[in-house]
Parts: C-alpha cells; structure tokens; sequence
C-alpha cells in the first residue's frame, strides 16, 4: 500500500547522509515568537531533492569556538550518525522552510520560548558566520488515494506545517484538509505566507482541547500528520488510532520535543533505544520505529 510510512521508509534508504556548511546572511524576527535564519552557500547543491518539511539537524559548536564549522558525521556499522575523532557536537533538529537552489538560499524558522540552547545559539550568529546542518529526513508525503488529510502542530511543528500547506495540491487543501494549530501560532503562520490556506486551519487554544468529534469522516481514507510535543502526541495518536480509525500506515506522529528534557537529553535516550532495536534487526529507515522510539515509554 502506498502510504506516509512506506514512502518515508522509501526515501531514507535512498537519500545520502548529507552535511552542508552554510553562510549566515540573517536572523529576523519573522512573527511573534518566530525567528527566521536565513542561509547561503554553494554546498545547497548537493541538497538536490528536496521535499516539504524536510528536517536536519544543526551542530551547534561551543558559543566560543574560534572555527565554527563542524565535521561531517559517517554512518557506524549499525547506520547511525557518528563523529569518529572528536566529540560529537551538540545537535538540535530543525526544518528547512524553504529552499531556493538557484539562489542558493535556505531559511528556517525557530520558535522562541524560554529555555534552550538553541535561542542562545541564534542570539550570537551574526552574517557571515558558518553554520553546519546534516540531513534530511523525510517528513512529509501524501498518496494520491487519500481522501481525507488531518495535520495537527504546536510552534516547534509549525514551520513543517506551513511548508507542507504550501506544497498541498490546490484541490486538498480546499476541500478535504483539517489543520489543527495553537493560537500561539496563529500570526506566524499568517506570515508565512500560507493565507492562501488560512480559513482552513482551526486555531485552538491548546492541542489538548481538540474535540475529536466531527474531525474524520467514516468510511473515507484519511492520513492524519502530527508535530508536536512528546505527551500531546502521544494523546493525539490514540485520538487518530482509535476514535478515528486511522490505518498506522496513513499516520505519522513525531515527537518534536519533550517538556522538561532538552534535545540532547531526548537524542542521548533515543541513541540507546535505536541501537537496541537495530541489534534486534530494526529497519533504521522505518518511521514506525522512530515513533515508538520516542513515544514508547
Ligand atoms: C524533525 C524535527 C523538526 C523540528 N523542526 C523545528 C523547527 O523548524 N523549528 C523549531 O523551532 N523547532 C523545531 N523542532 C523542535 C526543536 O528541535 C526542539 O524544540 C528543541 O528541543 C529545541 O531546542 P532548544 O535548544 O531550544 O531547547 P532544549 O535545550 O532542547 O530544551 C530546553 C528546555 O526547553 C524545553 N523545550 C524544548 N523545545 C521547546 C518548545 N518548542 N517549546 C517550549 N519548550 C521547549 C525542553 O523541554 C527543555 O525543558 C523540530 C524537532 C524535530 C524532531
């Protein structure tokens, strides 16, 4: 069957670890609570197919590190990352919201909030500093047979949400899509530029007050695309598996972060969680074993 999960399991087998040094050209703010980076570089070319809400991971390197490049990763034997020779640096995932390969230009917005490395580390580029990202892992495919589309995402999955919005086929994102967002995201993803599509999404005041009555229809196939802290997807997953009757094929539900644990916290238990399950004979690529990876307690 054609679906979300097998096309993604598709694409990461076939898509080359890439790892690309960019130029920054400029941090602004983009909306409320949204920060746009904004980079350049030749080494964009070798990012040559790129898909909607593709995700990467950025290296941060230590705020006073004189050379702010860092080293391409290679796979282990197991295919996961590795920086063999030095000390893995510090990642945080992140989306490219838009891409322009004549330009040679990438932007990627960043939700502010309180806490984290990743404020901090944007607070202190300036143009012309280097940034290191590697990717891309697939996050977004849609079959043709879908006949109904639910996408739900908080401010870390927005960005993906808008890219994936622009990339709709008009026809979609008219007639058979629900999008499901926070008010917090209401202006940023006004901005973005996905007015178009905006009296599609329902803003409500926190994803856990969806009602999940009336969202999806009986009888028609429905893929349901969820981004979205740890706990809120793991609530919304049960919502699509069992009120809605969504095949686990036709749903992907990602984890974009985990209150009260930073990023290196998540990677570091993820790590021992995926070389477990590869020992055992997981498939690396599959996105059913990402989301039990992360959602599984
Ligand atoms: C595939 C993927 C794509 C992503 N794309 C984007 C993107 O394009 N833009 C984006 O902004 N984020 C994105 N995220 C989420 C981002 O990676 C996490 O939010 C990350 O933890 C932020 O790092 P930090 O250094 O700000 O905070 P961390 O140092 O990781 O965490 C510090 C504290 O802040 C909390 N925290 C982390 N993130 C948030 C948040 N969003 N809101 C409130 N509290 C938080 C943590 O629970 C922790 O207590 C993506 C995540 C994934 C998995």
């Amino acid at each position: 069957m054609d679906s979300i999960k097998s096309a993604i399991r598709e694409i990461g087998r076939q898509r080359p670890l890439i790892t690309m040094n960019l130029d920054v050209l400029d941090v602004t703010d983009v909306s409320f609570g949204f920060r746009r980076l904004t980079l350049h570089g030749h080494e964009i070319d070798e990012y040559s197919d790129p898909r909607a809400a593709d995700a990467f991971k950025v290296m941060i390197p230590p705020l006073d590190a004189l050379d702010r490049r860092s080293h391409a990763p290679v796979r282990d034997a197991q295919g996961l990352p590795t920086w063999p020779g030095q000390q893995d640096p510090l990642l945080r995932a992140l989306t490219v919201r838009s891409l322009d390969r004549a330009r040679r230009l990438m932007t990627v917005d960043v939700s502010s909030h309180s806490d984290g490395l990743l404020n901090l580390w944007l607070s202190a580029l300036s143009p012309g500093d280097t940034v290191s990202i590697s990717g891309m892992r697939a996050e977004w495919y849609l079959p043709a047979e879908i006949e109904q589309l639910v996408l739900i995402a908080d401010d870390a999955g927005a960005p993906a949400l808008a890219s994936i919005i622009e990339a709709l086929p008009t026809e979609t994102a008219s007639t058979h899509t629900h999008i499901i967002a926070p008010e917090s995201t209401r202006d940023y993803l006004g901005a973005a530029g996905t007015e178009g599509s905006n009296s599609a999404v329902t803003f409500v005041p926190s994803l856990t007050d969806l009602k999940a009555e009336g969202i999806v229809g009986n009888g028609a196939r429905s893929q349901v695309w969820i981004a979205a802290e740890t706990s809120t997807v793991r609530t919304l997953r049960s919502v699509a598996k069992y009120d809605w009757n969504v095949n686990t094929q036709d749903l992907l539900a990602r984890a974009y972060w985990h209150r009260g644990l930073s990023g290196t916290d998540v990677d570091a238990r993820d790590l021992e969680r995926y070389r477990k399950a590869l020992d055992e004979g997981a498939d690396m690529h599959s996105p059913q074993l990402a989301e039990d990876i992360s959602l599984n307690d």
